[in-house]
């Protein structure tokens, strides 16, 4: 593992270890780049409803702080990035956006683990079995939508929807997703702790058809525990499914950060 753009930390209340245990394993790891992207704090307008799965919005500060001073202190040892991984809310983006530009990020990632959003009556947890035609539209639809933003580096586990429904549908919906992404040059993660933990990602379906569209692919560590980075036997079993799609990984110079206007 050179690069990994998707850390964790404790902030989030399910990662577990301290900012600089994660740095020190991604160097005893041998990595090039480290970036943070922990669960971004979300806003949400007319409720008093807070998901305590992400940090708050009064922490994040200390979090980029936190991440800056690494990023100084270990210059000459590894590259340290300061990220978040978000979700894409319609009904909140531009209050997420404005408070990005309050902290300059080097970059966001999108991890849509809800469609619609997560506490409006119709919204649901993209990860839940079941899920039917109709579902996938709507996430489909949605991701494509914050993706054309232009302020995402990449799509966290893209196959995250546990879809039960007909394969051609799957097919012509993640096709189109797929090629999305690859006009707007935006790379696609296989995400190690699905795979590690055996959720229903990474979806064997959705590698080919991300084989025949072409796009980028970035292994995505998603650590929520310092010794996740340590997984090279891991990392290689990702990169030897990948190799029977027929997909190589793209190395850190191909990503395009997409920061500017944060
Ligand atoms: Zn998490
Ligand atoms: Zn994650």
């Amino acid at each position: 593992m050179t690069y990994n753009l998707h850390t964790h930390t404790k902030r989030c209340n399910h990662a577990n270890g301290e900012d600089r245990e994660y740095v020190e394993a991604a160097i005893e790891a041998g990595m090039e780049v480290l970036g943070f992207a922990d669960h971004c704090p979300q806003f949400f307008p007319d409720t008093d409803y807070y998901s305590f799965f992400r940090m708050l919005p009064e922490q994040a500060h200390e979090y980029a702080e936190s991440v800056r001073a690494l990023q100084k202190e270990y210059q000459n040892d590894i590259r340290i990035l300061l990220g978040f991984e978000t979700e894409y809310y319609p009904k909140t983006y531009d209050a997420l956006e404005a408070f990005m530009q309050t902290l300059h990020p080097d970059y966001l990632i999108m991890g849509q683990h809800f469609v619609g959003n997560e506490y409006d009556e119709g919204s649901f947890y993209a990860a839940e079995m079941g899920k039917r035609e109709g579902y996938l539209r709507h996430y489909v639809r949605q991701v494509k939508e914050g993706l054309s933003k232009g302020t995402f580096t990449y799509l966290a586990h893209p196959d995250i929807v546990w879809y039960c429904g007909s394969a051609a549908y799957y097919k012509h919906k993640m096709t189109e997703l797929c090629r999305f992404a690859l006009e707007h040059d935006i790379p696609l993660e296989f995400n190690m702790l699905g795979l590690v933990n055996g959720r229903n990602y990474p979806e064997p379906a959705f590698w080919d058809i991300v084989s025949e569209v072409g796009n980028k692919v970035v292994i995505g560590c998603d650590a929520h525990d310092p010794r996740a980075l340590l997984q090279n036997d891991v990392y290689e079993r990702c990169k030897t499914i990948l190799k029977g799609h027929g997909i190589t990984p793209v190395p850190f110079e191909e990503i395009v950060l997409r920061n500017e206007k944060l």
